[in-house]
Parts: structure tokens; C-alpha cells; sequence
């Protein structure tokens, strides 16, 4: 019987004949783990049946022509080859060779046995390519001709857009990829699961377990919370139990025998699924799965009347789980847009393409925005919307701040959202893996929004830390959100984002003798982030927008042509060139000065030398400032402030702050708006954080306070370092704050135990 295999007969060498699932069921065979009884319809068989049905050519000129980055075009030749698979009858000789290891498997049960029907791709489970979740599973199937139709439907799903999409993303030939199927019989699992048999973010020396009732298949599809369990791998002991609120399960149904979701009887939903012996002998079964394979793996597994049995292993892809996880989420819907997580949050919503500001009203609450880069006169909207995707920018655009700060969810630089999704699709987003897949119900995503915010609460850090925890706020709608966070002060008051809502030039101000109308905004806006922090301090960033963002203001026009903004008039060079407007800003800080408020300080962006601080200084003395209510700073963010910053310290300053955004691009002269690029913007490159090195050490001799706003203040590694260098205080992003300060109190006790040690 050539086209079929028993998993007894097969190992890993022997993924070309039967698939990577099927492969890796034999070698757990092997090592003597407890897997159910399984035949595999080789992948040989499915290239022989369409090569003799003369279906194959036609299937691979279908996808010689389809432009995966169009879903309806992708979808419709999906469709096409799924129905010509479909339609083809099977050999009888093959049929007869089913049936016969169909009736083998029915063996030890009375009737026929009920049985799953699991695809196995040829280049599934690889350890580079984890195509998990990308052809099809059926569970629950009796009778020879149900077993028969389920097979092919494996086949078809070879052709899903989602598996023919990841196919053409990985530079995989579709006529190299081959499906064989594996039928298994069913275990009809009480309770069912997911083990990492290392930890999957960490790679730590820890077991994962996680739980479910009923069969496995609601917790791999994440439809499911599942119970969480974590065990040391050295001593088996449990060292942390989560009990999930368990809503809903798969079973089999008696009646039908197909597989239903069904809710969790009330006396179950909050009740531990795992008792210890099952934690610990499901750990240490994945512990022989792991030395098995020397690699940490993957593993599903199902437990029916006391006994555990293991029903797929696959090696974890990346130790960093990043990828891990995003199998998951590849399961649950397929990946149609792709780009950087730059505002964490999963949202779902129908999509609304704005291609041009006029088409912003079309936003109602809920919905996705999705457009090339946001604007500051999107940000009403912004706020009503569910997320955010866009086709440009990086971590530090306009749409991540921003979004960041209203805490809606955000892809941003996904290079092709506006082509390839379409007004009403209904998405999710999740702004943290920067993924963009097939929408959820409006209920899930109601239950989501919940959970995220419950999260955010839930979270807030109780450290108290030496080094100061302050957080950046751009747009004084996010002032409240800000505060509540318990950060010690604002580290960064972006004033352009307030500046660029006005819509309209401050020139346009000064040209019409109105710099009054102008200064009160500045004040109104500034008032409100003050107020939430009083007496905490906030630093007042003075203007910083490039041309091309100030061009599209009303009385914007006359703002020069750039060929690179990011390295033309923009921060302390512009205002001294247009002093008029700089005065602006120092007035309204006055103003608030005279109102009593003396928790402001002045910091100026993008220095260069000492002379513009010289001339910055000279301005705002003249304007009657009050310098002693008042703390002064630079940031620091371009590499020469950081080579001479000797020079800058004579001109009395009390703080810096490093702005990475820009020191990260100035250093590696990588654009931090251009998603080409974005790959090698890095701000963990030593040459960074050695000009950062350098300014803190420089600093502490001479008693200037020394602070972080960019975004990688937000980054716990980067922000260990900098407290181990000596930084004063980090600001993060609101999102950010906790776990920062909570790095920060981590970092700082050891500092202190190994001085002492
Ligand atoms: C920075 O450059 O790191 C910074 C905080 O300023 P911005 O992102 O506004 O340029
Ligand atoms: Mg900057």
C-alpha cells in the first residue's frame, strides 16, 4: 500500500513523505510518548492524483498569475482551485486503500471510529518556516465516505489565500510544497491543551501548560482563555497557577458526533482544570519531548479518563516566542497587512480608507482608520477610532505617537494597507506584533477592550524608584491618561502636535498681528498638562515640525520645499531664524508663570551648538522669564551635541534629555520615518548608546540632571542601561510607565547589592 503510512513506520527524516506533523507523530512514537493510533495518505499520493486527474497544470497556472497582496483576487483563486480539487473524484484504488486502514483503526471500538483529519504540509513545521495553522484540521469524522471527503478538503485547503499568501511571503515554490493527511483516531479529551516545553519568550528552563475543557482545539485557535501553569523545569515544582474564567469548550456532540462549542458548566468555569500529578506529569512528559528533539518544542496533548495523550509536537520558532506567537494569531485569522507594532492593543472594526483629509468625516466611532500617515487634523477622529494602520512612518511618526498616547492600537509603515484592504472589511489589529488579520465578532472585540483596559489598571506599578519615572505627552487630550499613571513629572511636552491642531501657521499668527490668539492657545494647551501635574514638574519642549508638516497648515504655504525634512528647519535652528515665533512660546510661558505655576521647565530640541542656546537664553531673558522658577535644558539628539557636550554644560544648563528618535537616525543616518529602512534603525547600536555613555558621564561630573524621552525610554533593556550608567530619570511613553518604573526599581536594587557584595 504505497500511498499510505503508519506514523509506527515514519520519523523526521521522512517529512517529504508524509508531512512535518505526520513526521513528528512517528519520532513522539518513537520515543515512546503516548500518541494515538494514526495512518498517513502520503503526499505522494496527493501529487500522483493531481498529476493523473491532469488537474495540476491548470492549478499552477491559477497561481502563476494571482497578485497575492490583492485578498479579492487572492481569494477568488483560492476559490477556484479549492472547487477544481474538490470536484475530481478520487481513485478507487486509493478509496480501497482508506477504507482498509480506516478499518484497521476502527479496530478496538465498536463500529467505526471516530477520527481527526489533520492536513500535514511537506514544508509545515520546519524550523524556519512554522506554517502552523495554515491548512486545515477536521475533527470528529466517521464512516469511510465522510473520511474520504474530509481528506480531499485537506488537500483543497493547500490553496487557502492564507496558506497560498505565506507561501509566496516565504519564497516558497507551490510546486514544491506538497500536503500528505493524516487520520487519527480521536480522543475524546475531557480536558486539552497547549505545552511550551520552554518557556516561550524567554527561553527560560520553565514549563508552560495551558488548559482548556473539552477538546484542544479552543485553546490552539485562542478561542478559548485557557488555565496557565508554570513549572521549574529542574524540580517539577508549580511555581505560578492562573484559573481562567472559562467561558465556552469543544466537544464532541453524542447525538451527531460533531464537534459543537459549547459553554462551561458554571461549577467549571473558574474551577483549576490541572491537578498537580497531571501538571507534573504533562511536564515531565515535556521534558522527554524536548531531549527528544534538542530543541524546545511545541507540544498539543489531551487527557481522556485519566490517561494523557500527545497529539502534535512542533519546535518553537524563534526562542524570542515573538514568532510563536504569531502562529497563533495566524490561526486565528489570515495576516493581510503587515508592519511595525507601534501602539500596543488588538482592536477590531471595519476598515475606512481616508486617502485624503476631506474623507476624515467618514469616521465613525469604532472604526479602523486606515491611510498613507496621519495627520494633526486626523486626530479627532483618531480618537474615535477603534486603530489605526498605516502605509508609512516608524516607531516615532505622527500616527505611533499619537496613537500611542490615546492608546488606540496601531500598525504603522505596513507599505501597502490602503492598496490592500477595502472600505468595510472587518479587521483586527493588533498594534503590538504589528499584524493586521481577518476581523472578530464585535462581541469578542467588546470583550477585548474590556480586558485592555481592566489591564491597564491592574498593572500599575507600586515601586518606588530613586531615579525619577516621568512619562511624554504630546497632545493634552492624552494629560489625564498620562497622570494617571503615577509618572513623577512630564519628561517631554511635544508643543508641534499642539501647535499643528490649530491649523493654522503661527506665521499666519505674526502676519495678522493676532500672536496674542496664538500665545493663548499655547497656554490653554500647556495649562491643562500642568494642572494634572502640579507640582510635579513638566518640561516644555519649544517647537519642533519640519516644514513638510507645517506646510499643509493654513498660511503653511510659503514653507520651503525640503529634500529632507527631518534634516532641514526644523527644532532650536528654525525658531531662531523665525524668532517671532519663538517669542510666542516664551510668552505663553510667561504667562503661565505669572499664573503660578512654577513646575515648568524649558527644554530646546535639536542642538546643535552653544551659540543657539546662547541666543535661545538671550531671548528669554529679554521677555522677563523668570529663570530661577524655571528648569533649562537641552536634548540631546544630534551626535555633535553629544561630542561637545563639555561646550554646551559652560552654557549653564540644568538638564538634558536624550532624544534617541533622532539620535538613532542622525547616528546611523537611517530616515526614522522611511519604512525601507526601518530595518537598520536601531537603538541598541553601540555607537548610540556610547554618545549616550559619554553625555551622562560628562553630566554627573558637572552636576547636570540627565533624563530620556525618545522612545527607547520606553524599552526596559535600554533603560537598565541607562540607569546603570546614571541617568536621573526616564520618561516613557503612557503605555510604557509601569513596567519602566518597575525595571527601574529591579535595576536600581541590584546596583546596590553589588556595591555592596
Ligand atoms: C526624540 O528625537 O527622541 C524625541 C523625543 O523627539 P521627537 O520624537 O519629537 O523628535
Ligand atoms: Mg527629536
Amino acid at each position: 500500500m504505497n500511498s499510505i503510512k503508519w506514523i509506527d513506520e515514519v520519523d523526521n527524516n521522512d517529512v517529504e513523505i508524509v508531512g512535518g506533523k505526520a513526521a513528528s507523530l512517528g519520532e513522539l512514537r518513537s520515543a515512546e510518548l503516548p500518541v494515538p493510533d494514526a495512518f498517513v495518505v502520503t503526499a505522494e499520493t496527493f501529487r500522483k492524483y493531481i498529476k493523473n486527474t491532469e488537474i495540476d497544470e491548470k492549478i499552477f497556472e491559477i497561481l502563476s498569475d494571482v497578485n497575492v497582496n490583492n485578498s479579492k483576487e487572492l481569494n477568488k483563486a483560492s476559490e477556484e482551485i479549492k472547487e477544481i480539487i474538490l470536484k475530481k473524484d478520487m481513485p478507487d484504488s486509493l478509496k480501497e486503500d482508506i477504507y482498509q486502514s480506516y478499518e484497521e483503526i476502527s479496530k478496538e471500538v465498536e463500529g467505526k471510529a471516530f477520527v481527526a483529519i489533520r492536513s500535514s504540509a511537506t514544508a509545515e513545521d520546519l524550523p524556519d518556516a512554522s506554517f502552523a495553522g495554515q491548512q486545515e484540521t477536521f475533527l470528529n469524522i466517521k464512516e469511510e465516505e465522510n473520511v474520504i471527503d474530509a481528506i480531499k478538503k485537506c488537500w483543497a485547503s493547500l490553496y487557502t489565500g492564507r496558506a497560498i499568501f505565506y507561501r509566496e511571503k516565504q519564497d516558497f515554490k507551490h510546486s514544491d510544497v506538497n500536503i500528505a493527511v493524516i487520520v487519527q483516531k480521536m480522543v475524546d479529551a475531557e480536558k486539552a491543551g497547549v505545552i511550551f516545553t520552554s518557556h516561550p519568550t524567554t527561553g527560560k528552563n520553565e514549563v508552560i501548560i495551558e488548559a482548556g475543557w473539552g477538546l484542544g482545539e479552543g485553546v490552539v485557535s485562542g478561542q478559548v482563555s485557557p488555565d496557565h501553569y508554570i513549572i521549574d523545569r529542574k524540580t517539577y515544582e508549580v511555581t505560578k497557577t492562573e484559573i481562567a474564567n472559562k467561558k465556552t469548550m469543544f466537544l464532541k456532540d453524542k447525538e451527531t458526533g460533531k464537534t459543537i462549542e459549547k459553554d462551561v458548566p458554571d461549577d467549571k468555569k473558574e474551577a483549576q482544570i490541572l491537578d498537580k500529578e497531571e501538571i507534573q506529569e504533562l511536564a515531565k512528559l515535556a521534558d522527554t519531548v524536548e531531549k527528544h528533539y534538542g530543541t524546545p518544542q511545541d507540544v498539543e496533548w489531551a487527557i481522556k479518563d485519566g490517561e494523557i495523550f500527545m497529539l502534535q509536537s512542533r519546535p518553537i520558532t524563534t526562542i524570542t516566542g515573538i514568532e510563536d506567537e504569531e502562529e497563533k494569531e495566524t490561526e486565528k485569522g489570515e495576516v493581510i497587512v503587515e508592519g511595525l507594532g507601534a501602539s500596543p492593543g488588538r482592536a477590531s472594526g471595519k476598515v475606512k480608507i481616508v486617502q485624503n483629509i476631506d474623507e476624515i468625516d467618514k469616521i465613525k466611532s469604532g472604526d479602523i482608520i486606515v491611510t498613507t500617515m496621519t495627520t494633526p487634523d486626523m486626530v479627532p477622529s483618531m480618537k474615535k477610532a477603534s486603530a489605526i494602520v498605516t502605509d508609512e512612518g516608524g516607531m516615532t511618526c505622527h500616527a505611533a505617537i499619537v496613537s500611542r498616547e490615546l492608546g488606540t492600537p496601531a500598525v504603522v509603515g505596513s507599505k501597502n494597507a490602503t492598496s490592500v484592504l477595502s472600505d468595510g472589511l472587518f479587521i483586527t489589529v493588533d498594534g503590538e506584533k504589528g499584524k493586521v488579520t481577518k476581523g472578530k465578532t464585535e462581541k469578542e472585540e467588546k470583550e477585548e477592550e474590556k480586558e485592555v483596559k481592566e489591564k491597564v489598571v491592574e498593572t500599575k506599578s507600586t515601586e518606588t524608584t530613586a531615579t525619577d519615572i516621568k512619562v511624554n505627552v504630546s497632545i493634552p487630550e492624552a494629560a489625564e491618561r498620562a497622570s494617571k499613571t503615577g509618572a513623577d513629572g512630564v519628561g517631554l511636552l511635544r508643543i508641534e502636535h499642539m501647535v499643528l491642531s490649530l491649523n493654522r501657521h503661527p506665521q499666519s499668527y505674526v502676519d495678522a498681528g493676532e500672536e496674542d490668539k496664538f500665545v493663548n492657545e499655547l497656554f490653554k494647551g500647556i495649562r491643562k498638562v500642568c494642572d494634572e501635574f502640579y507640582p510635579n514638574p513638566v518640561w516644555v519642549r519649544t517647537l519642533d515640525a519640519p516644514t513638510d508638516e507645517f506646510r499643509s497648515l493654513e498660511g503653511g504655504e510659503h514653507e520651503p520645499k525640503e529634500h529632507n525634512p527631518m534634516l532641514g528647519m526644523r527644532g532650536i535652528r528654525r525658531d531662531l531664524r523665525y524668532k517671532k515665533n519663538f517669542k510666542m512660546q516664551i510668552e505663553a510661558i510667561k504667562k503661565l508663570q505669572e499664573k503660578g505655576y512654577d513646575n515648568i521647565g524649558i527644554m530646546l530640541p535639536l542642538v546643535q551648538n552653544s551659540r543657539e542656546i546662547r541666543e535661545a537664553k538671550k531671548i528669554m531673558k529679554k521677555s522677563g522669564i523668570d529663570t530661577k522658577k524655571l528648569d533649562f535644558g537641552i536634548m540631546v539628539e544630534t551626535p555633535a551635541s553629544a561630542m561637545i557636550i563639555e561646550d554646551l554644560i559652560e552654557e549653564r544648563i540644568e538638564f538634558v534629555s536624550f532624544g534617541t528618535n533622532d539620535l538613532t537616525q542622525y547616528t546611523l543616518a537611517v530616515d526614522r520615518n522611511n519604512e525601507n529602512v526601518s530595518h537598520l534603525y536601531d537603538e541598541r547600536h553601540e555607537a548610540v548608546l556610547k554618545l549616550i555613555e559619554r553625555v551622562i558621564k560628562k553630566c554627573n561630573e558637572e552636576g547636570v540632571k540627565t533624563s530620556i524621552c525618545g522612545q527607547a525610554g520606553s524599552y526596559p533593556d535600554i533603560v537598565e542601561k541607562l540607569v546603570s550608567m546614571g541617568i536621573n530619570s526616564v520618561s516613557a511613553n503612557i503605555d510604557a510607565v509601569n513596567e519602566i518604573r518597575n525595571t527601574v526599581a529591579k535595576t536600581e536594587k541590584k546596583l546596590l547589592l553589588d556595591s555592596i557584595r
